[in-house]
């Protein structure tokens, strides 16, 4: 993941992890149950040059939470 360069202005970016208070939860809007798990994201890019931060959570994970959504009701 090195080299990647800032999708906004091209800039050098630079890899780090993001982190809230707590934890930084992704709920994705297709889970509809009261009961969301959310994903925790913590891989984080920083540009260098404009300051653009890109977030990452476990994609895996995510499709998986969303499957499983859809296997109890809307297609
Ligand atoms: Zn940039």
């Amino acid at each position: 993941m090195q080299d990647q360069k800032c999708p906004k202005c091209g800039g050098e970016m630079d890899s780090g992890r993001a982190q809230a208070e707590n934890s930084l939860i992704y709920y994705s809007d297709w889970q509809k149950k009261t009961f969301k798990l959310g994903i925790l994201v913590d891989k984080a890019c920083a540009c260098l040059t404009c300051g653009y931060v890109e977030l990452y959570l476990n994609a895996e994970v995510l499709k998986k939470r969303i499957q499983d959504n859809n296997s109890s009701g809307i297609k």
